[in-house]
């Protein structure tokens, strides 16, 4: 049985190395996991390139990754699982007994583990790395026709599943998106899924939003120069629902800003840390429903199903596949969004 592996671990901004760990001999309770695929998101960028993503600073190495899967090579005790099986792996651990895991809602547990994350410290670690331990319930069984990199994906649909959900009942409505990264356009998609009649995504990149088109959207628009195309399209069929997605004040604003009165706008992006201005007075007058999203709960069940059942498919997305061995380039490559929307690495 292997006693190390080898990770993609980050000391500080741009200083990512792959460095053996101990792995020791398995806990009770724990299962070990072979590597699959892993995506890189946008926390990951952030840790990258600032080790910090929002209000979350790396303090000591941090290993990255929490969009993983893999293979079961290892099982300490008694398991639904075992050794061979295929999995998406939920980085998330909760506890479920404290006030939100008994409300069902259990992405804000007051006692959660979430690999890749410096949201505590000590740091929790991540699975980019050629093996990695975690307990069952964070084992979803995958079918054979699912490859590890979709597998992988069912993380951010996740994300983007629940951040649908928190905006409610969309049938029929019409949406806007700021932001068309990866996030923006899974939450398209799902969007799309739930009935949202219209979707619109607004991006000031033009990669991103040839992407988007592509993929489906009803409209583009490129903000970069203004919002003058949005207000336009807004006077005539005024938007329900806006989600955040760019992490940007910029985007925060201008989602509280086109939205119609009355109307929901869902905060997924992770904004940079401290103090953020909002326009709060039209919060205010405008009786905006200002709902965040964090992570998922049960979507990540959801998510594993929609993939293997072909309803979305989240391989459009992937621009680009390199080895785990090989991350610290792959990171580079993911920042560079006029030729990257989602980077998978991949166990060779
Ligand atoms: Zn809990």
């Amino acid at each position: 049985m292997t006693s190390t592996a080898l990770a993609a671990t980050l000391f500080g901004p741009e200083d990512l190395r792959m460095v053996e760990h101990p792995l020791g001999k398995l806990a009770d309770g724990m299962v070990r996991v072979r590597f699959g695929a892993g995506g890189i998101c946008g926390s990951d960028m952030h840790y990258f390139r600032h080790a910090r993503t929002g209000d979350f600073v790396v303090k000591s190495p941090l290993v990255l990754g929490h969009e993983i899967s893999g293979e079961v090579v290892e099982i300490g005790g008694a398991a639904n699982l075992k050794v061979g099986d295929r999995v998406a792996v939920n980085p998330s651990r909760w506890c479920g007994h404290c006030v939100a895991c008994r409300e069902g809602r259990p992405n804000l547990c007051e006692n959660i583990y979430f690999m890749g994350s410096a949201s505590k410290t000590p740091h929790m670690q991540g699975g980019f790395a050629n093996y990695f331990d975690a307990i069952p319930a964070q084992c979803v069984k995958i079918p054979d026709h699912v490859s590890y990199q979709a597998a992988a994906l069912a993380e951010p649909l996740a994300v983007c599943l629940h951040a649908v959900a928190r905006a409610g009942n969309i049938e029929g409505k019409r949406g806007i998106i700021f932001g068309a990264g990866p996030i923006g356009l899974l939450t398209m998609l799902a969007a799309h899924r739930a009935g949202m009649a219209d979707v619109t995504v607004a991006d000031i990149a033009p990669a991103p939003l040839a992407f988007a088109s592509r993929l489906g959207a009803s409209h583009v628009e490129n903000v970069a120069g203004g919002e003058e195309g949005l207000k336009a399209q807004a006077a005539s069929r005024p938007y329900d629902v806006a989600f955040e997605v760019s992490g940007t004040a910029a985007g925060l604003a201008s989602a509280i800003g086109i939205v119609r009165r009355g109307g929901i706008v869902v905060q997924i992006g992770n904004l940079p840390g401290g103090q953020i201005p909002t326009p709060s007075n039209a919060v205010m007058a405008k009786e905006i429903d200002l709902r965040g999203s964090f992570r998922f709960g049960f979507e990540f069940m959801n998510a594993v199903e929609l993939i293997a059942d072909g309803s979305v498919d989240v391989l459009s997305l992937v621009t680009a596949e390199r080895p785990l061995s090989a991350a610290p380039d792959a990171l580079r490559l993911a920042l560079d969004r006029s030729q990257s929307v989602k980077v998978v690495l991949t166990a060779n």
